[in-house]
């Protein structure tokens, strides 16, 4: 099979879809890699790696498969050839017109955020991998934007207290945030409504807040499900309480398929200690911070307030190498002796494949 990997074309992406590293091995497997020249170049990885690595540089909008990280434009859509497959993170749940432009061009795409989370599937989650880096970075934001040290420092010109972060959402990236946070000597505690992430928080050195009544926010499949009016109302006036006192704030709370719950409302902020800072990881679904913008940087009543879109594609290399090993573990499922041959009985094809044979099969 012909595995093509364009440069990507959305504004900001640094990342590539396959890494040299990952092309050799689908080349061992016996797939044609052919990569346009500069795709890798914004997260490290060399025109000529990719040769050494045994695939070609060309054009690769002809492939039989064509791997990306963002969603393809209309332009990139015509270029592919009629019955190709297309991977790549779509966020097909919420473009339909670029599904009817798919199904129209005959393509079998794969929207890689629908990977189950199932344990089968982990080794192919694009979602947790870049929430890895998401978290990261966030962490590293906040450090940027502090007016403080992190760590606790005893220096003959005093002593200075170290910086109290609260990560609010204790998935994957809030739990590598809290990672991040604690390396950089913060004294860190994190809330969520999921009670099962107690252990997990505690595991990292943080401390679990919690309510004096808590709220049942378990959802299904490892998701939290959506508050009610009145437990979401409670949890609205225990955050303002608990960010108060906060220097640092990284809010990272999601629900799959709906818009990001409010955390923290703008009387809360105002309520905070000026120069302290907010890093906002659901700016791209509308932010857990009322005051946030998303791409932006807000400072409201002294409070910096972040609202960075996009994260992973400042951290490119990593994220690249983490992205690329998730397709090809997502390859091997649907390609057997060098051709594409998925089985769509399979629970992972089912739930990835949004477009084949001319429909749209999910939304
Ligand atoms: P996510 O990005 O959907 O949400 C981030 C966090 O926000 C979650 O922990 C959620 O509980 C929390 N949240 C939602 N509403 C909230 C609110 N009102 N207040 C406070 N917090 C709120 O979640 P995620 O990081 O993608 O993953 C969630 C869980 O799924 C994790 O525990 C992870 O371990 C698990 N997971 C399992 C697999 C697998 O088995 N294959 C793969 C990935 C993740």
């Amino acid at each position: 099979m012909k595995v093509g990997v364009p440069k990507e074309t959305a504004a900001g992406e640094r990342r590539v879809a396959l890494t040299p590293e990952v092309a050799g091995r689908l080349v061992k497997a016996g797939h044609q890699v052919i990569v346009e020249a500069g795709a890798g170049a914004e997260a490290g990885c060399a025109d000529a790696e990719y040769v050494v690595a045994g695939a070609t540089s060309g054009d690769p909008w002809g492939a039989d498969l064509v791997a990306k990280v963002q969603k393809p434009s209309a332009a990139e859509i015509e270029r592919l050839r009629p019955g190709a497959a297309l991977v790549a993170t779509m966020w097909a749940a919420t473009d339909p017109e670029l599904l009817r432009q798919l199904a129209a061009r005959s393509v079998t795409a794969f929207s890689l955020e629908l990977v189950p989370r199932i344990t089968r599937a982990q080794a192919m989650d694009v979602l947790s991998s870049q929430a890895t880096v998401a978290g990261y970075r966030a962490a590293l934001l906040a450090a940027d934007a502090a007016n403080r040290f992190f760590p606790m420092l005893v220096t003959a010109a005093g002593t200075l207290p170290p910086a109290r972060a609260l990560v609010l959402g204790a998935g994957v990236a809030g739990l590598q945030a809290i990672a991040t946070l604690r390396r950089l000597g913060a004294v860190v505690s994190a809330f969520d409504v999921r009670a099962a992430v107690r252990e997990q928080i505690e595991s990292l050195g943080a401390t679990f807040v919690a309510m004096e009544q808590p709220v049942e926010g378990e959802g299904a499949g490892g998701y939290a499900k959506e508050l009610s009016g009145d437990q979401h109302a409670r949890e609205l006036e225990f955050l303002a309480r608990t960010v108060k006192g906060q220097d640092v704030v990284i809010t990272t709370a999601q629900i799959p398929g709906k818009p990001a719950p409010r955390l923290i409302t703008r009387t809360a902020v105002e309520a905070m200690k000026p120069g302290s800072v907010i890093v906002d990881l659901a700016a791209e679904t509308g932010g857990n911070c009322e005051v946030m913008r998303a791409g932006e940087r807000v400072v409201h009543h002294g409070v910096v307030v972040l609202g960075p879109v996009n994260l992973p594609a400042t951290l490119p290399l990593h994220a690249s190498q983490m992205y690329a090993k998730n397709l090809q573990n997502f390859l091997q499922l649907v390609a057997k002796d060098g051709a594409l041959a998925p089985n769509f009985q399979d629970e992972i094809v089912q739930a990835t494949c949004v477009t084949r044979d001319g429909k749209v099969l999910r939304a």
